[in-house]
């Protein structure tokens, strides 16, 4: 018996077969079509930590900046997974970043744009550790590209569109989910703490890195110094660590090495920032003193 959950990532209307990498499809889109810039039109974008990463850099602005102006919150799951859509253009539904001349953010754009009229089919099968990917063909009736003579593999289409990378930068992000989508209630509702953390490390990519690479942290989880330097430096790097640390806040896992004396280190951190409390109340208090003694002369 097997269990399987599906990721489409973009809303999909059909699903009329399981394709594999090297299943034919007919399909071509270009600038010359009549339907140009009609699945623009009408969007629901799911984002991936690696396309709120390509965009806001392509942008050249925060995840502060970003979240609130180009994306929306909805729940991925039944407990509250926190997930982010691409935001359309205010009181309508087309892409904010459509214009006459196509997509200005073609290089940088997201995952699902980059696969439609394809959706990734991501199945883990019960008790498999491993998930298996095929991929479905969605056929809208205002998409005229199925009606190009141009024959091409899956993997081909995949390739055209630069979608390896995107894959291999989003595939840690994508099991997680699936793996917690699979596990149903034997892990449960995760906590408030969990799903904030989880929002964080997988699309306030800006926040999250702060978050590991404070004091606080670092006082509470070991890092060796070539991890924490490129959590400083890479954002890439900080999307991978985020997995891994999810790892740990979902499923219990020991993904990020604990401090062994991380207990000891929190006390000697909170008598630091007393001592030096106390030392900056006892310099205010001289003051005080002195300044009270001159003026009583
Ligand atoms: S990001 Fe670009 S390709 Fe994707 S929906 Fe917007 S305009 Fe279209
Ligand atoms: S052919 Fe399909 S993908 Fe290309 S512009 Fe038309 S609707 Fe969009």
């Amino acid at each position: 018996m097997s269990e399987e959950k599906f990721d489409l990532p973009h809303a999909s209307p059909v699903v009329p077969a399981m394709l594999t990498g090297d299943s034919p499809i007919q399909f071509q889109c270009h600038k010359g079509i009549s339907c140009f810039n009609a699945c623009c039109k009408n969007i629901d974008i799911q984002l991936t930590p690696y396309d709120i990463l390509r965009l806001k850099k392509r942008l050249n602005i925060s995840a502060d900046e970003f979240l609130p102006k180009y994306t929306f919150p909805f729940e991925i799951d039944a407990h509250g997974l926190p997930g982010v859509k691409l935001a359309p253009v205010e009181g309508g539904s087309a892409c904010q970043f459509m214009t006459d001349e196509g997509c200005s953010v073609y290089e940088d754009r997201p995952t699902s744009c980059r696969y439609y009229p394809l959706g990734l089919l991501s199945m883990r099968k019960k008790g498999a550790s491993v998930d298996e990917q095929s991929y479905a063909l969605v056929v809208e009736d205002h998409c005229k590209g199925h009606l190009e003579e141009r024959s091409l593999t899956v993997d081909e289409y995949r390739e055209e569109q630069g979608l390896k990378e995107y894959d291999d930068h989003t595939r840690g992000w994508r099991q997680l989910i699936l793996k917690k989508k699979s596990a149903g209630p034997a892990i449960g509702k995760p906590s408030q703490l969990s799903l904030q953390l989880f929002f964080m490390a997988s699309y306030h990519i800006d926040q999250f890195q702060k978050f590991v690479t404070s004091e606080q942290f670092l006082a509470n989880y070991d890092l060796d110094p070539g991890q924490l330097e490129k959590l400083k430096t890479d954002q890439l790097g900080v999307i991978d660590f985020g997995v891994r640390f999810l790892k740990q806040v979902l499923f219990g896992e020991e993904t990020v090495p604990v401090q062994a004396d991380a207990a000891r280190k929190r006390e000697e951190h909170i008598k630091k920032r007393a001592q030096e409390a106390h030392e900056i109340a006892r310099a205010q208090a001289e003051l005080a003193t002195k300044q009270a003694g001159k003026e009583g002369t």
